[in-house]
């Protein structure tokens, strides 16, 4: 029999009607054996998730504050979720043990992850699963990173043992036994870390949208699904800002070669985006795969005469922003000058100390500082394979009267970046496109 881990998130476990129609999921296919829950999240738009009321509790709790009030209000969502569902399931244990270690200050780590905790004891419990918490499965290193190898041969051997079960996701223990959480959105980690551990088929990620987008729905209105993307393709997509799945969940399943499946539980018949380790298919009515982007970036313009015959000159430049914690996104150079792309967030504070510092190492003819960059990535794994993608995007963007501050492509030909003015933003990203999707 096949075995898939199962991912939920917060809105598909936000209510009663929510979990039945989980239940109905899992039901449906006996291969989803190992699932994974987050805490409740938003009912609504103006809601508040579960994990951000435990912290603020936590945060109540640190200030010394009565938190009964607050507890109560957590308490009753957990409440509600095991009445609508008619479960026989009393937590007023888990609920004091959580309330007094909140109150002896057991951690906001600790605290946030509850959400999970309770939200999978109370959906093994309808689902008939074990339960498994993470504390005991899931293990964080001295230094806080994430210790995958300890966690891998103590999860799969438990998972010898349980047929069926639920594990929250988003937490671990640390090796004094505190716990310690990933960073937010978390649980999409935890997922790919049980696939993994389960040596599963599939890893599904289910969530309120049917897939990855090919670009942002607030600036593309309806942009189509991606049907298949690469895991490299997806790194990139999210890096340039398309939010799907927590970023370093690539890692656990792209290790074992493991499919993730996106998938929408308000449309379970739809097939969802696949994210597979490689392919040489694409799609050939588009070629390109997604277009993502960010704005703020700056450029840091470096000229001189015969920089090109001159030794040492980048190295003393990415030395500089180094040691000023500066991360440098792109590097197109020219024969007399060289660019350094980067955050203008990271900038901030330290741009007259950068600029003497390198006037100092390179004795430029100039250094400029422009603002109000903004980057789009065009990303395709059949770029490489179809002539004309490059003149295709440039077109499209000239075309909207849109000026090209800046190009970069890797030899990879995976992506292509572009920069433009941050105003330019929308319009050239629309403009490519409606070039590719006609
Ligand atoms: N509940 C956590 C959060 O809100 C983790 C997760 O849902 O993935 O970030």
């Amino acid at each position: 029999m096949q075995i898939k881990a199962v991912k939920f998130g917060g809105t598909s476990l936000a209510t009663a009607e929510q979990f039945k129609k989980v239940y109905d999921i899992i039901k449906s296919d006996e291969s989803r054996r190992y699932v994974v829950a987050s805490a409740p999240g938003k009912r609504y738009e103006t809601d508040t998730k579960i994990t951000d009321m435990l912290y603020a509790c936590y945060d109540m709790a640190v200030a010394g504050l009565d938190i009964t009030y607050f507890f109560s209000a957590i308490k009753m969502r957990f409440d509600s979720i095991i009445e609508g569902l008619g479960i026989d399931l009393d937590l007023s244990d888990e609920y004091a043990k959580i309330r007094d270690a909140m109150q002896r200050l057991a951690g906001r780590d600790y605290a946030a992850s509850r959400g999970e905790y309770l939200n999978s004891i109370i959906l093994a419990n309808y689902l008939g699963y074990d339960f498994i918490d993470a504390a005991d499965v899931i293990f964080f290193a001295p230094d806080g990173s994430f210790d995958a190898e300890r966690t891998n041969i103590t999860m799969s051997s438990e998972f010898k043992m349980h047929e069926r079960a639920v594990i929250p996701g988003f937490y671990g223990s640390m090796p004094n036994d505190t716990i310690s959480t990933f960073s937010r959105g978390g649980s999409d980690i935890t997922g790919a870390i049980v696939a993994r551990a389960a040596s599963a088929d599939l890893y599904e990620n289910w969530t309120d949208v049917s897939g990855v987008l090919m670009a942002d729905p607030r600036i593309v209105k309806n942009p189509l699904e991606i049907n298949t993307v690469t895991y490299r393709e997806l790194r990139e997509l999210s890096y340039m800002g398309a939010s799907v799945l927590h970023e370093d969940s690539i890692f656990p399943v792209k290790q074992a070669g493991i499919p993730i499946n996106i998938r929408n539980i308000n449309r379970p018949e739809d097939k969802g985006t696949m994210i597979v380790p490689d392919t040489v298919k694409y799609d050939k009515a588009h070629v390109i795969t997604g277009i993502a982007g960010k704005k703020n970036f700056s450029v840091v313009r470096i000229e001189k005469d015969k920089m090109a015959s001159q030794r040492g000159m980048l190295h003393s430049v990415v030395e500089i922003m180094d040691y000023n914690g500066i991360h440098i996104e792109h590097i197109p150079s020219g024969i007399d000058s060289m660019t350094l792309v980067v955050n203008s967030s990271e900038l901030k504070g330290r741009r007259q100390k950068i600029i003497e510092s390198i006037k100092r190492a390179t004795d430029p003819d100039n250094v400029v500082v422009e603002d109000s960059l903004a980057l789009i990535a065009v990303v395709g794994r059949g770029m490489v394979r179809v002539k004309g993608v490059a003149a295709r995007v440039f077109r499209a963007v000239a075309d909207a009267g849109i000026n090209v501050r800046m190009i970069d492509q890797g030899s990879c030909e995976l992506n292509i970046i572009i920069g433009v003015d941050a105003d330019d933003f929308e319009a050239a990203l629309s403009a490519i496109y409606s070039e590719f999707v006609k």
